[in-house]
């Protein structure tokens, strides 16, 4: 079980309801980005340990109990955990906080509060969403029945660990399914801490696994090929998921693909500025930077571009780097070291492209402070590539049509935020960009209802509302012969 051992905490794979720490065993540490020292560690598992998971949560969804319970039973369990969520929502911040040196005034005040509602939003849809009926007067009825997919494989990344975990999750149990979880190896605690408490709300063993390890030649690459595994839904880099769909293409096992972006954000020269602004900051420099979504391409009308990029870079400095624990801090580090040789490589080749970096630097340490770049051309990797740091480019344009053309070149369509006050405008730009979601005036507002995917390198599939029903069960029709002549409505 775990514990503790000098001031590095134990933490372990939930297998079968058991907490299996590294032991004697190979095990790997996380290193606290901030403090650069380890403050955790895991089991590393292998081909075995995916093999036990997927065995637990196979018996749990052909014999346990989990599939059969009434949704409202299932509703009440997943209600219970997102309680036990917001009680221990001190200890869940703090994981991912030393994970990845995410700001805890995000892990505490946003990620773990939105944990509980995806818990609440998915366990009450799949308690209340009615199933369609088609109903015929002469020969027959038929109506849709929302079964269990089966055992789902959830694989997460590290940028929003628990949080992008219970997106995944909260749907696959609410429909009735079981679960194998790999978190990233960056970021692991979190989500063994959902597991457990998952227990103490009443989950059976075997219904929400979590198992450690690396993606390729490891844990990861095991759960994806798997034989006996009837979903994969994943997070993380295009690449890798290519890599996803291959495997699970191997027992034609359906995927969800919810990958990398490089978000658009078009300011037009009618925008209310002083929204435009703090909402472009908050796009381009929420988390680092490290978020899928982030607003890093930022096209602005040249009538204003210099004073926006002016008042920009103002917003940029206000953020400045400190410990990620302390409650008022609103920069931490990036996420590894790794990643921040990754991330200042970029800051790095601006004058190399003929950019100019407006504002921004990297370092102190793992820090890269807000980095507003300017002047690059088209054809400059910082325009075309997902740096996932706190670097935005800034690029004037002088036409909506010109702007438009811009947005949709880009292999990745994941979302796009438009800044306006002519109605039309808005509606006519959000129709032709080519991307999952637009945000006009705002950005990063979620509705759980509303389909949540990319298009091109950005993913495969929606989720969200009906979307995660769809992926996460297997529609069944039910055809009842009710009139004298079922054929009168056209039999086959
Ligand atoms: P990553 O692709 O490196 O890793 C993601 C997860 O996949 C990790 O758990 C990793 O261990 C695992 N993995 C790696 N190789 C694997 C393989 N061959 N088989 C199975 N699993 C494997 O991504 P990351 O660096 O953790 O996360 C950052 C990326 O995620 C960025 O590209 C970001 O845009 C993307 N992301 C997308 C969304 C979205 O909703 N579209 C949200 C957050 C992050």
């Amino acid at each position: 079980m775990a514990g503790a051992q000098s001031d590095v905490e134990l933490f372990g794979h939930v297998i079968d309801g058991e907490e299996i720490t590294a032991g004697d065993g190979p095990g790997f540490d996380s290193v606290d980005p901030y403090t650069g020292r380890p403050w955790a560690r895991f089991p590393l598992g292998s081909g075995a340990e995916a093999d036990l998971a997927v065995d637990a949560a196979r018996r749990a969804f052909d014999s346990g109990p989990w599939p059969r319970m009434s949704r409202s039973e299932r509703r009440a369990i997943l209600h219970r955990l997102a309680d036990l969520v917001l009680e221990n929502r001190r200890d869940l911040a703090l994981a991912d906080t030393r994970d990845m040196g995410k700001p805890v005034s995000q892990s505490l005040n946003k990620d773990v509060p939105r944990t509980a509602e995806n818990l609440r939003f998915f366990a009450d849809h799949a308690a209340l969403t009615p199933a369609e009926l088609y109903p015929s007067d002469t020969g027959h009825h038929a109506y849709t029945r929302y079964e269990p997919a089966g055992v789902v494989v959830a694989i997460a990344p590290w940028n929003f660990p628990l949080m992008l975990a219970s997106w995944k999750i909260a749907p696959a149990l609410a429909w009735g399914n079981t679960v194998v979880l790999k978190p990233a190896e960056d970021s692991p605690a979190s989500v063994t801490i959902l597991a457990r408490l998952a227990l103490e709300a009443g989950m059976p063993p075997g219904v929400l696994n979590v198992v450690h390890g690396y993606g390729p030649d490891s844990v990861g690459s095991a759960l994806t090929g798997h034989a006996r595994v009837d979903r994969v839904t994943f997070t993380g880099e295009s690449a890798t998921g290519t890599a996803v769909a291959r495997a699970a293409a191997t027992h034609l096992t359906p995927v969800s693909l919810e990958l990398g972006g490089k978000g658009a954000n078009v300011v037009f020269a009618d925008a209310d500025i002083d929204q435009a602004v703090e909402w472009s900051a908050r796009a381009a420099f929420t988390n680092a930077g490290q978020v899928c979504l982030a607003g890093s391409r930022l096209y602005v009308h040249r009538s204003i571009a210099e004073e926006f990029t002016r008042r920009l870079c103002g917003a940029a400095d206000l953020l400045v780097p400190g410990d990620p624990k302390d409650p008022a801090t609103l920069l931490g580090p990036l996420s590894s070291g790794e990643h921040h040789r990754k991330v200042s490589g970029y800051l790095d080749s601006v004058a190399e492209w003929g950019g100019t970096v407006a504002t921004g630097a990297a370092g102190p340490g793992l820090f890269v402070r807000p980095t507003v770049v300017t002047g690059l051309p088209k054809e400059a990797p910082h325009r075309n590539e997902e740096v996932f740091g706190p670097l935005v480019t800034v690029t004037p344009f002088d036409t909506e049509d010109e702007v438009v053309a811009e947005v949709n070149d880009s292999p990745y369509g994941l979302n796009a935020m438009l800044f306006t006050e002519d109605l039309s405008r808005a509606h006519r730009v959000a129709a032709s960009l080519r991307v999952g979601t637009v945000w006009v005036n705002c950005f990063f507002v979620r509705d759980l209802r509303a389909p949540f995917g990319g298009v091109g390198r950005s993913g495969l599939g929606r989720e969200g509302g009906t979307y995660s029903r769809e992926f996460f069960t297997e529609p069944k029709a039910v055809v009842v012969r009710v009139g004298e002549d079922p054929g009168a409505d056209g039999a086959a």
